[in-house]
């Protein structure tokens, strides 16, 4: 036998028996954009790495070390997408989305790549579900885009959803609170990792979100940025805060969220699995403002808001907490053809009732009719339509109700219109 070959590391391969709870899934996600009025946007899965790495302030994980980029066979330096932001972003300026009367709100779903080191919730291709509103500055649009994703949690029947935020303010904040991390770590820098001491120049913002050091005790004494958010960020925090409160949504301000990317500013929220047994990656979603990207990016100056979600951890949770989706694995009928002279009928029969909606499952390996019922039980058929040659000289069938154990005799010609009433 020749050697199997294996998937790569850290992908996954969905199987046909999880692929109704993924459907679920994407269906509640689809749900709630819909009623929350977002549109689906679909970008390429690769773009130039320019689009990711733009220089300045490159010191995020994604950016500096978990990239998927080849060089193709134009000699063009390719990433494919670590995440979904940057694209969408792009797309907007490029289409010029931004010179519609209407702000965006966009939505997206699919595949992200990152060379991680692979573990349980974190994987090399995974899938994401994320939010963009672009074109609004207006502390409610912060507050609908995190109710947005609580909402998805809620309708999946989650609980122990814990959200946290945090205001990162605007860049007079920023500059502040930068030469305070500066002051705060430069004396005991020789203490913190690598990564940490290329951060205190290039963002020392982001040795707050290390997880190498993040039990150093310089760390729970690092200045907060909220003690340095102007009267502006400050009132604008409030007044997301306020929203939330009107909503009724739960949240705790942790000082210390800062978020992965470097283009956040103003609002930072996170959504986290609120229980210790579940795992090392209790993150499900994360999200913030990001108002100088599509500057950064070749477009105009418009503000922006988002997140992304994990589609696998939210199916880790599900199975955590033993959630069962309400999916259907069922077909209406199963087809019996007995004996070779009864195939074409049955097959016409099959086609017909697939035609008007009726979805249906026959046997392609010569099976008797014992087997075949044991199929169709596999199967969770509802009904079964046994045409036996008898049967079939008089142009009539057996349907058999698996569900009631009845079972009636129909004309051929009669069984489209009762399975369309009775299914
Ligand atoms: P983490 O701190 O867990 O590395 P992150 O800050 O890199 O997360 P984001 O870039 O904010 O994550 O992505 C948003 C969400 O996407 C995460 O909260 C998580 O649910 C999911 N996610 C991120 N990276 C992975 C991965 N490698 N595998 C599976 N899901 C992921
Ligand atoms: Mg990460």
């Amino acid at each position: 036998m020749a050697t199997t070959i294996q998937k790569p590391r850290g992908t996954q391969d969905m199987l046909p028996k999880e692929a109704a709870a993924w459907q679920y899934v994407e269906m509640c996600l689809r749900q709630a954009c819909t009623r929350f009025n977002y549109k689906e946007i679909r970008t390429p899965m690769f773009e130039h790495i320019e689009l990711f790495k733009r220089g300045v302030g490159d010191t995020t994980d994604i950016v500096s070390k978990e990239m998927y980029d080849f060089f193709d066979k134009g000699n063009r330096h390719i990433a494919l997408r670590p995440e979904g932001t940057a694209s969408t972003v792009r797309a907007y300026v490029e289409n010029k989305m931004y010179g519609e009367t209407d702000i965006q709100k966009l939505y997206y779903m699919g595949p992200m790549f990152r060379y991680e080191r692979a573990q349980k919730g974190r994987l090399r291709q995974f899938n994401q579900f994320g939010v963009e509103v672009l074109g609004s500055f207006d502390p409610y649009s912060d507050a609908e885009v995190i109710a947005l994703a609580m909402e998805i949690y809620k309708t999946l029947g989650l609980s122990q959803i814990k959200l946290v935020v945090n205001s990162l303010g605007d860049s007079e904040s920023r500059c502040a609170h930068r030469e305070a991390l500066i002051n705060h770590f430069t004396p005991v820098i020789d203490e913190l990792c690598q990564d940490c001491q290329t951060r205190l120049e290039k963002n020392p913002l982001r040795i707050l979100d290390c997880k190498v050091d993040a039990k150093h005790s310089v760390m729970a004494t690092a200045p907060k940025i909220i003690d340095y958010l102007n009267d502006e960020s400050r009132e604008y925090f409030d007044a997301v805060l306020a929203a939330l409160d009107a909503m009724e949504i739960p949240y705790t301000v942790d000082a210390n969220l800062v978020r992965g990317l470097d283009y956040y500013n103003h609002t930072a929220f996170e959504i986290m699995l609120d229980d210790p047994t579940f795992g090392a990656q209790t993150t499900l979603c994360g999200g913030g403002r990001y108002n100088g990207l599509v500057e950064q990016l070749g477009g105009p100056m418009t503000p922006g808001i988002g997140f992304a979600l994990g589609i696998e951890r939210v199916l880790l949770a599900l199975e955590q907490q033993a959630i069962t989706l309400p999916v259907t694995n069922t077909v209406d009928v199963y087809m019996m053809p007995l004996g070779a002279q009864t195939k074409p009928t049955a097959m016409k029969l099959m086609h017909e009732l697939r035609q008007n909606g009726v979805s249906v499952e026959t046997d392609y390996q010569g099976r008797g009719m014992k087997a075949m019922f044991k199929a169709a039980n596999r199967a969770n058929a509802q009904f079964a339509i046994i045409i036996g040659e008898e049967e079939l000289a008089n142009g009539q069938c057996q349907v058999k109700n698996l569900v009631e154990s009845t079972q009636e005799t129909l004309n051929i010609s009669q069984v489209v219109t009762y399975m369309i009433s009775n299914k």
